[in-house]
């Protein structure tokens, strides 16, 4: 664990180097969460640009609970994991409920046990927002913290349990939130995974592992399964792809797509083929055969810009479009 001189030292330092993130200058606990739900996933340079979207058309928890989920999935386009948007909406009207309906009068519950029971709330966003929102001593847990435990303590393979130990045994009471941001900024900016900034670290007199830090975690086994798949995408007359809407649950649920197969699917007489579009998920490889056709009479198409459609399917339909053009031509 970190002793007193240590976390006086780590804070001192995040006091002098954080990054200057626009949801470190507010105090409103609903873009805090926004926050901390869009980086659990997304890279900060790239959450960036989502959590100002987000804050603009949800300012309040009220403003996301009384839009429909379309509303919500459309203003998180291109950030990904789309659960976390659905799982976010139905959160926001959880809240907006009276506590005599399981609800919380409109406002987030500050304590840890509260958040913990919203929808696609875990215990690190728990932990995050209780004490960077409201100054609840609990401490996070997060890869960063993770691997700093485990260089701090020389541990290859760490469990969850003992990462948790380390980091409630080590949480400065007196700032827990900026506690928690100081060391996930370390683990971020300085005890990085390669290329690791001993020489600047402000705790590397405890450190167990510093003359050898690449050595601790060992990486975790990830297995990628690959996907090959075929989309059939329909244009109508005006060139519009025909895209159904997804059901909530599952891979892209609630967004716009075309029609998808598993498996290769050959071009025939309905169909010719535009090409191919690799797309990389957390655990799938997808490949994804793309074949062109024209829609059924009387079925119109949708301009994929008015609908919420993922990266893959963006991908898809403008390879799509461009082979019906070169059809035309
Ligand atoms: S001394 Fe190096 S390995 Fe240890 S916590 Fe600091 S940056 Fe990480």
């Amino acid at each position: 664990m970190l002793n007193h001189d240590h976390q006086q030292a780590l804070l001192q330092w995040y006091d002098e180097h954080q990054r200057a993130l626009p949801w470190r200058q507010t105090n409103d606990p609903w873009h805090i969460l926004l926050s901390e739900i869009l980086l659990q996933q997304t890279q900060v340079s790239r959450g960036l640009v989502y959590w100002q979207r987000m804050v603009e058309t949800f300012p309040t928890i009220a403003s996301m609970a009384d839009a429909p989920v379309d509303t919500v999935l459309k203003a998180w386009e291109g950030a990904g994991y789309y659960s976390r948007a659905r799982r976010l909406h139905a959160l926001s009207q959880r809240i907006m409920l009276p506590r005599a309906e399981g609800g919380f009068d409109g406002r987030l519950p500050s304590t840890y046990d509260e958040l913990l029971s919203l929808p696609g709330i875990g215990p690190y966003t728990a932990a995050a927002v209780a004490s960077i929102a409201f100054g609840q001593s609990v401490a996070c847990v997060d890869g960063n913290i993770r691997r700093v435990m485990a260089r701090q303590t020389a541990q290859p393979e760490p469990t969850p349990k003992a990462v948790q130990a380390w980091a409630d045994a080590s949480l400065e009471a007196v700032r827990p939130g900026d506690w928690n941001q100081a060391l996930m900024e370390l683990g971020a900016t300085v005890c990085t995974p390669k290329r690791v900034g001993c020489s600047r670290c402000p705790v590397s007199s405890s450190c167990q592992g510093r003359s050898t830090p690449e050595r601790y975690p060992l990486p975790k086994q990830q297995r990628t399964k690959a996907v090959i798949m075929t989309a059939m995408v329909d244009h109508d007359a005006q060139g519009r792809p025909v895209l159904k809407q997804r059901p909530l649950s599952g891979l892209f649920g609630g967004l716009w797509g075309p029609v998808y197969e598993e498996g290769r699917r050959e071009e025939g007489a309905a169909y010719i083929e535009a090409g191919v579009v690799n797309h990389q998920l957390s655990h799938r490889s997808m490949t994804v055969h793309v074949l062109v056709g024209t829609s059924a009479v009387g079925e119109t198409g949708t301009e994929p810009s008015a609908v919420a459609c993922s990266t893959l399917d963006e991908k898809v339909l403008t390879m799509a479009l461009q082979r019906l053009l070169e059809g035309r031509s």
